[in-house]
C-alpha cells in the first residue's frame, strides 16, 4: 500500500472556537480520499490543505449533528462548480437525504455528477460498508444521543513481501531477486529450485484506523476495534465534568484511554474538545495516566500509518 493517512481538519464539538474547527478529518489510502465527518468550513480546509477533490471518492458521515453534517452542501455543491462528472459515494444517516433534497430545491442547485447515497441504518454495526481490493471500511456502534456510528478503516489482501535474510540463507544470488518478486521460480547453479513461496516473509499485520466521534464510553466496541494501529475517539470533557458527559453521551479523556487500553490499539488521538476548554494539556495528563501513547488532535495534524507502526517496534 504506498500510503496511508489520517489528517485532522476539525477537533472541536459544537461550538467553534478561534482555534478549533468542527469535526472532519480525511482518511487518504493510496493517494484516494475518503472524508470521515464534515462539519461547517470543511471545503476550506481542503483548500488549504491542497487536498485534490478529484480523488475524494466517498464521504462517511458519523450522526446528523450540524458539528459533524453542515459542510456537506456546500462542499458538494462546489464539486458541481468544479464539474465533476464521475460519480460520490456517501455513507450517512437517511435524514441527510432529506436535507439535501431540500437545500438543492430550494438553493436551485443541480449536481453535475451522481451522488451515490447510502444509508448507514442499512448496515449492522461491525458490517462492511466499502470495500476496494486494498482496504475496506466498517460500521461501529456509537452510542450518542441520535443514531451515531464509527467506522473503521482496515488493510486487506495483505500479501507477505520477499525477505531477504531468508533469499540469502538460501544461497540464492542477488540478481535472481527481481525474478522471485516477480513470482518466478528459479534454478539455481547447483540445481534447486526456488520458489517465490520459499522467499516470503510473514504478512505484516494490517493497518487500521478506527474513528469513534461522538459516542459515550462504550465497552462492547472494544472486539470492533481491537489491536487498531491508531484509534481516534473523542475526549469531549475532562472526567470532572463526568455528569456533564453521561447527559449529553459524550466521553472524557480518561474514558477515551481506558477504551483505548481495554481495545490494546496501538495510538490513541483525542479529540472533539468542548469550547470550555482553552488549554489541552489537562487531556493528556488525564489520558496518560491510563494509556502512555497518546497524542491531542489538532487541526492540520497529518498522521501516517506506516511511520506509527515502526515508530511502535
Ligand atoms: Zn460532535
Amino acid at each position: 500500500m504506498s500510503n496511508f493517512e489520517v489528517r485532522i481538519f476539525g477537533t472541536g464539538s459544537a461550538i467553534p472556537t478561534n482555534s478549533r474547527l468542527p469535526s472532519s478529518q480525511i482518511v487518504t489510502i493510496n493517494d484516494r480520499h475518503y472524508l470521515v465527518d464534515c462539519g461547517e468550513g470543511t471545503q476550506i480546509q481542503l483548500i488549504r490543505n491542497r487536498i485534490k477533490f478529484s480523488r475524494l471518492d466517498a464521504i462517511f458521515i458519523s450522526h446528523m449533528h450540524g458539528d459533524h453534517v453542515l459542510g456537506v452542501p456546500g462542499l458538494l455543491n462546489s464539486l458541481s462548480m468544479y464539474e465533476r462528472t464521475h460519480p460520490l459515494k456517501i455513507f450517512a444517516p437517511a435524514g441527510l437525504k432529506d436535507v439535501l433534497d431540500v437545500i438543492f430545491a430550494q438553493t436551485h442547485s443541480y449536481l453535475t455528477y451522481e451522488l451515490e447515497f447510502f444509508p448507514l441504518e442499512d448496515y449492522k454495526p461491525g458490517a462492511v460498508i466499502y470495500k476496494t481490493d486494498k482496504f475496506e471500511v466498517s460500521s461501529l456502534p456509537l452510542e450518542h444521543r441520535v443514531f451515531c456510528r464509527g467506522f473503521l478503516f482496515r488493510e486487506v489482501n495483505k500479501k507477505p513481501k520477499f525477505d531477504f535474510y531468508k533469499a540469502k540463507a538460501l544461497g540464492v544470488p542477488n540478481n535472481y531477486f527481481k525474478l522471485l518478486k516477480q513470482g518466478n521460480t528459479i534454478q539455481l547453479a547447483d540445481g534447486r529450485e526456488i520458489l517465490p513461496d520459499m522467499v516470503l516473509g510473514e504478512a505484516e499485520p494490517p493497518m487500521s484506523y478506527a474513528y469513534c466521534s461522538d459516542t459515550r464510553f462504550v465497552e462492547k466496541l472494544v472486539p470492533y476495534i481491537k489491536r487498531s494501529m491508531l484509534l481516534y475517539h473523542e475526549s469531549t470533557f475532562l472526567h470532572d465534568m463526568k455528569s456533564r458527559a453521561d447527559e449529553t453521551y459524550h466521553s472524557t479523556a480518561k474514558e477515551a484511554a481506558t477504551l483505548a487500553k481495554m481495545a490494546e490499539v496501538k495510538h490513541l488521538l483525542l479529540g472533539h474538545f468542548s469550547a470550555r476548554y482553552r488549554d489541552l494539556t489537562p487531556f493528556m495528563e488525564e489520558a496518560k495516566e491510563i494509556f502512555s501513547n497518546v497524542q491531542i488532535a489538532r487541526e492540520g495534524q497529518v498522521l501516517k500509518l506506516k511511520e506509527l507502526t515502526e515508530s511502535n517496534e
